[in-house]
């Protein structure tokens, strides 16, 4: 009973999914990507998420980060609009919110005052939905009252950790799920419970993904799947589908590296090798 209240995603629900590229479109058509967060020896996280973000097909992505990412990011992601707040090593203030923009939020963002204090703010003026990851979660965690401000159909994706702190501790697997899915109805989100067969929940439904391995419990996978999710929203897709697709295909590029590599080596920069692969299938 509980099982077929759950959608099982595999390569055809994906193929479903998948909107094919149109011979006259342009960058414009795929839209604007801005990834927030970093923080001093964390922008390497913001550096995943938005090569993650430009390989899965977002027409254009900035980043906004504290001082100290302008010249990683600029070097090291030279697709990517570097723009910064006037801190050097923590975000203290956002980029003002523009309708044409989809944000994801939060990796290696750290949960300094100032930082959660004006990411609520934020929130509470963006009108499209964003995908909130990592500190972005802990700071809503560690103050419930924010999510208020969380815009209808974002895309939240803790992983057990962080779900723990944002939906309180579970008894068992079952309790797990109706917690969850009475978070997201009750905030009007997109949620995800991420590991072996991530379960995504929005709109009242469920789903159960297939793809991915062990050899992705590693660093940087999570912030490379929030990129993947907020590249999927700028291109229009809406967040069920985004989050839904974005799963698959994160787990699927994972599946492809660790075929040739096995789990072990797998680093979260070898799925943006992949990604394209796991697309291609689906053609
Ligand atoms: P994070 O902990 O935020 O870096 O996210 C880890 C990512 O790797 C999530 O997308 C998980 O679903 C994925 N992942 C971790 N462990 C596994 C596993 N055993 N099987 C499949 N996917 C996994
Ligand atoms: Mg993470």
């Amino acid at each position: 009973e509980v099982a077929a209240q759950y959608e099982w995603v595999g390569a055809d629900e994906a193929r479903a999914l998948h909107r094919t590229r149109g011979k006259f479109s342009h960058k414009g058509t795929f839209g604007h990507a801005c990834i927030v967060g970093g923080s001093y020896g964390k922008i390497g996280a913001v550096a995943l998420a938005a090569s993650a973000c430009l390989r899965a097909g977002a027409g254009l992505v900035s980043a906004w980060v504290p001082k100290c990412g302008y010249l990683p990011l600029q070097a090291g992601v030279p697709e990517v609009m570097v723009e910064t707040c006037g801190r050097e090593h923590y975000l203290d203030a956002f980029p003002e919110p523009g309708s044409g923009y989809r944000y994801g939020v939060g990796m290696g963002m750290g949960t300094e005052k100032d930082t959660a204090k004006a990411f609520f703010e934020w929130l509470g003026r963006v009108r499209e939905p964003v995908v909130v990851d990592a500190d972005g979660l802990n700071s809503l965690s560690a103050h419930p009252e924010a999510l208020a401000n969380l815009p209808a159909g974002s895309i939240l994706t803790p992983h057990p950790g962080e779900l723990a702190r944002l939906i309180g501790e579970w008894t068992d697997d079952f309790d797990k799920l109706e917690k969850a899915r009475a978070f997201a109805a009750d905030h009007n989100c997109v949620l995800l419970i991420k590991g072996a067969y991530t379960v995504i929940l929005g709109e009242g439904k469920g789903f159960i993904n297939s793809s991915g391995n062990p050899g992705m419990a590693t660093a940087g996978s999570g912030d490379v799947l929030a990129g993947i999710l907020t590249g999927l929203l700028a291109q229009g897709y809406p967040p069920l589908e985004a989050a839904v697709f974005g799963v698959y295909l994160h787990g699927r590029a994972g599946d492809l590296v660790v075929s040739e590599t096995g789990p072990e080596a797998l680093v979260a920069s070898d799925l943006f090798g992949a990604l394209g692969r796991a697309f291609r299938e689906l053609y």
